[in-house]
């Protein structure tokens, strides 16, 4: 049987990973071509000289595989190396090294290399053999990616809205400045852990990141922030919420919290970040707004002296009445009062006394009234009332109980003074075809009447017909 065993040349030649051999002399005795093509340097420059370091250093110098042949070298392999190299293997006496070589190629190579001893049949070492793969490549990508890493990092530290990263496993990755600003939790304290429902809750459970993570879809996110979430309008497969947190800042805050899912090339969820932001200044806006919107519409409508309606609002009140009166059927009255010689008032008081009986006259009517009702300062001192529900003789009831209440009252302004005043009031009732000005006329008609009566009483104007 014909034994057909490879050659040392044969397998280094045959190798596409670029290799040399060398003696015990340290004489290169093999360079494929694929050492060739990585170092430039030609096998026939080569092989028979001791110049493989040409192939690396500037200076005559030791390479990995000079180091198989020579304990004393071996010893200074930390210095050679600069502790690159690694001892992969004790028995076989491997060492692999890890390089960069800036004048291989355009830009220079990463060479990930190894050298081994070649031993002949009785194990004493005759060569070493070295090895090199450009790993270039891998170097790149890792750059590359060291390098996005550190981007996104700063993205989020820098960013001045509170972020937080958890990758697959819920491990918080990151935790911006914002973040520890607005929660109180420190980044050192919850970075590389699962513990990032402590910046919001009490006791462990998910936070919206973690839902979303775990591929939530709405029915789960409802169950954690019922009623206070929605999905974003913008951007598929995000949630976003609002709550108030009481602990956040010295007296609580609201806060707008969004998260999304992160995702790989191949589209699978690999993370999730959550934004939170500080609602705070927004709401309290919003309140301060709407308050001084009531006040400002309160004002409005408001006579500043009395408290009652002014009479701009007692147009709009009484267009509603009308109409709810008109289509539904209802009863509806009015009263129209004027102070009785108020002139004298004024002119044996003073101005200033005149109007605290106004206002005390305004007290009484508001007095009276019930719920449904609305009270007018109609003119100087003319009030109006809306009665909603009201038949005229219920009214003239309302009317009368008001004219003798105010009559029964006595103004003192000062200990000697007793002011005595009263009221002559109109009432009139809506009928079919009525509109404001109609039925005011005909309150107005009845406290013209009253004060020619003698003042001090109520008249009630009958629609007369057409
Ligand atoms: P009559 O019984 O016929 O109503 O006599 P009167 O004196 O009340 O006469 P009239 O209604 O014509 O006059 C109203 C007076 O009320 C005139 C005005 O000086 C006074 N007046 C109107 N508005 C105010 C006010 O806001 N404060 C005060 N103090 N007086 C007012
Ligand atoms: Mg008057
Ligand atoms: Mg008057």
């Amino acid at each position: 049987m014909m034994e057909h065993r490879l050659s040392l040349s044969q397998i280094v030649e045959g190798s596409p990973v670029a290799s040399f051999v060398i003696d015990c002399n340290h004489i290169v005795t093999h360079w494929n071509t694929a050492c060739e093509l990585i170092t430039g340097k030609k096998a026939f420059e080569m092989i028979g000289t001791k110049r493989q370091w040409e192939a690396f250093y500037p200076v005559e110098r030791p390479v990995l595989a000079d180091l198989m042949l020579d304990d004393a070298l071996k010893q200074n392999v930390d210095i050679l190396y600069k502790g690159k190299v690694q001892v992969t293997n004790n028995i076989c006496d491997v060492f692999e090294a890890e390089d960069f070589f800036s004048q291989y190629g355009e830009h220079g190579r990463w060479i990930y290399f190894t050298a081994t001893p070649i031993r002949d049949a009785c194990g004493k070492i005759v060569g070493a053999m070295e090895t090199l793969q450009d790993v270039s490549l891998r170097h790149e990508v890792e750059e590359a990616l060291q390098a996005s890493k550190a981007f996104l990092a700063q993205i989020v530290d820098g960013s001045s809205v509170a972020t937080f990263v958890i990758d697959r496993n819920h491990t918080v990755t990151h935790w911006n400045r914002a973040c520890e600003a607005l929660t109180g939790l420190a980044a050192k304290d919850v970075i590389g852990t699962q513990q990032q429902w402590r910046a919001f809750y009490p006791s462990e459970r998910p936070v919206m990141a973690d839902l979303i993570l775990n591929g939530a879809m709405a029915d789960d996110v409802d169950q954690f922030y019922h009623g206070k979430f929605r999905s974003s309008r913008l951007i598929d497969g995000v949630f976003e919420a609002e709550d108030f947190f009481a602990h956040f800042g010295a007296e609580g805050k609201w806060v707008f919290f969004t998260a999304a899912p992160l995702r790989d090339l191949d589209g699978k969820v690999v993370g999730a970040i959550e934004t939170l932001q500080d609602m705070n200044e927004r709401r309290l806006a919003e309140e301060a707004l709407k308050a001084s919107e009531a006040r400002y519409r309160d004002l409005s409508i408001t006579d500043g002296m009395t408290g009652l309606f002014n009479s701009r609002h007692f147009y709009e009140s009484i267009d509603k009445e009308l109409e709810r009166a008109r289509r539904y059927g209802r009863s509806l009255s009015l009263l129209l009062m004027d102070v009785d010689n108020f002139k004298k008032v004024n002119d044996l008081y003073g101005h200033l006394e005149g109007d605290k009986v106004l206002q005390s006259l305004a007290l009484v009517i508001r007095d009276c009234l019930r719920d449904m009702d609305s009270a007018y300062r109609y003119g100087g001192e003319e009030f109006i009332v809306i009665l909603p529900e009201t038949r005229s003789v219920d009214a003239i009831n309302v009317a009368e109980r008001l004219r003798q209440r105010f009559a029964d009252q006595i103004q003192r302004p000062s200990a000697e003074l007793a002011i005595h005043c009263t009221i002559s009031i109109g009432v009139s009732q809506f009928v079919v075809g009525d509109d404001a000005q109609s039925l005011v006329k005909r309150a107005d008609e009845g406290t013209y009447q009253a004060k020619h009566q003698g003042k001090n009483c109520v008249v009630w104007v009958e629609h007369k017909g057409i």
